[in-house]
């Protein structure tokens, strides 16, 4: 009799006792969602200490400012300045106006490969170009400015008259090699490129001990007043981690120009360890419990974590096998490098624009951004690597290297490595 009346009991309350186990399930995913959230601050903020400061900091402040961006942009082989204005999302009478104006000027609209061209943009829509500044020279810029609220463009000639002088600095690496770098006032896109010269070789997160050291040779543009305006290429470049040394020399030739070491071989590998900058570590290769699924799984891949919106790129030369949805993994991307190499890149928030199947891409390029997409907990990226169909451990993976320089390449690296190390002890004695 007890037992009926109690289960009456349940039965007649039945929507309260819902109602109470709805609003304690909603408590605790709320709970559960603010220490989501404070780890997801906690992960930016270790990113922001990495090397790459600057660049991840710089896509986070110009999500928060979207009405004006300054964009430098690299011209590529093949593309004209049509081209570009589309890249950059401009419309087709904006980048009627534009060009109309440009034509004035012939000279203008003969970009070149290579050449830098920077575009202030007010995003405020429609989007309108309104400075545009063309490096011309190491000295020389030309800049092309939109008169108020309307569509004619004034242009100015700059000289900069800049002197170039070449710079030696060493510094123990005491935090970070980026902290180290900027005391010794090296410009902070040199120190990005001088962290993704040795990126194939070293994980800067996990190799970088308390006074391992660097030294850095470069060539610097200045004004008069002994400002450092601009900078060109790195000639020489050194880490000693835990006693090694790792030298590289710059050496170009007609064709080419690339970082070798002593041995005239290129660190540029197949694959990159590291297929985005500014990321961090944060779940390897191997079994661990699911953040999703709760149960033990085997990791078959190497997790990211960096802010959302970041590049990735292409770890390798190759074609692109696969640029969609693939459940799970959200929108991801499959690259075929050769017969026996291909990676995966997961949880994209977006591709790059033209990526798809069937498209080649080089190593480096931009093929999307770090996402949340599929089955994730927050953004990060998933980076496989499959060597003859079997996915392997990208972080203990041992490639095949780059570039060996031979025969009257080699003897021309090996004049140019005297001549570099010359140029050292000259700058370094002058130092004093
Ligand atoms: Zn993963």
């Amino acid at each position: 009799m007890k037992k009926i009346l109690s289960k009456n009991i349940i039965k007649n309350n039945l929507h309260i006792i819902l109602l109470c186990l709805v609003l304690i399930l909603g408590g605790a995913s709320i709970t559960a969602y603010n220490a989501f959230k404070k780890s997801q601050i906690q992960q930016v903020k270790k990113v922001l200490d990495n090397v790459y400061l600057l660049k991840s900091a710089k896509t986070i402040f110009d999500s928060l400012d979207p009405r004006f961006q300054n964009i430098t942009y690299k011209v590529k082989s093949g593309e004209n300045f049509d081209n570009i204005l589309k890249k950059l999302s401009i419309s087709n009478k904006e980048r009627k106006v534009v060009i109309e104006n440009l034509s004035k000027n012939k000279n203008l609209l003969k970009i070149y490969e290579g050449q830098k061209i920077n575009f202030l943009i007010d995003r405020s829509s429609p989007s309108k170009i309104m400075e545009i500044t063309f490096f011309m020279t190491k000295t020389n810029s030309l800049i092309v400015t939109r008169k108020e609220n309307e569509n004619i463009f004034d242009t100015k000639k700059i000289e900069k008259d800049l002197k170039k002088n070449i710079i030696y600095e060493e510094s123990k690496i005491i935090n970070s090699l980026y902290a180290s770098a900027v005391k010794k006032n090296i410009p902070t896109g040199l120190i990005i490129d001088f962290a993704r010269i040795y990126g194939f070789e070293i994980d800067f997160q996990r190799d970088i001990w308390k006074n391992d050291s660097f030294q850095i040779l470069y060539e610097s543009y200045m004004n008069d007043q002994s400002e450092t305006l601009d900078y060109g290429n790195i000639l020489f470049a050194n880490l000693v981690l835990q006693g090694r040394e790792y030298p590289l020399y710059y050496f170009s030739n007609n064709n080419f120009s690339d970082h070798y070491d002593e041995r005239g071989q290129s660190i540029k590998k197949t694959l990159m360890k590291t297929p985005i900058n500014g990321a961090r570590l944060s779940s390897s290769f191997g079994m661990r419990k699911h953040p999703i699924l709760g149960f033990n799984k085997m990791h078959r891949g190497t997790d990211f974590a960096a802010p959302l919106g970041t590049p990735i790129m292409a770890s390798g030369d190759g074609k692109v096998v696969k640029a969609s949805w693939c459940g799970g993994g959200g929108n991801c991307i499959k690259i075929k490098h050769n017969s026996t190499y291909s990676t995966v890149y997961a949880h994209l928030s977006k591709f790059a624009r033209g990526i798809k199947k069937g498209v080649r891409v080089k190593q480096g390029s931009i093929i999307g951004f770090v996402g949340s997409t599929g089955m994730s907990t927050g953004p990060h990226l998933h980076y496989e690597v499959i060597k003859n169909g079997k996915k392997i451990n990208s972080q203990t993976l041992k490639l095949p290297s780059g570039k060996t320089l031979k025969g009257d390449e080699r003897k021309k690296f090996e004049i140019t490595k005297i001549n570099i190390n010359v140029l050292k002890s000259e700058v370094i004695n002058k130092k004093g």
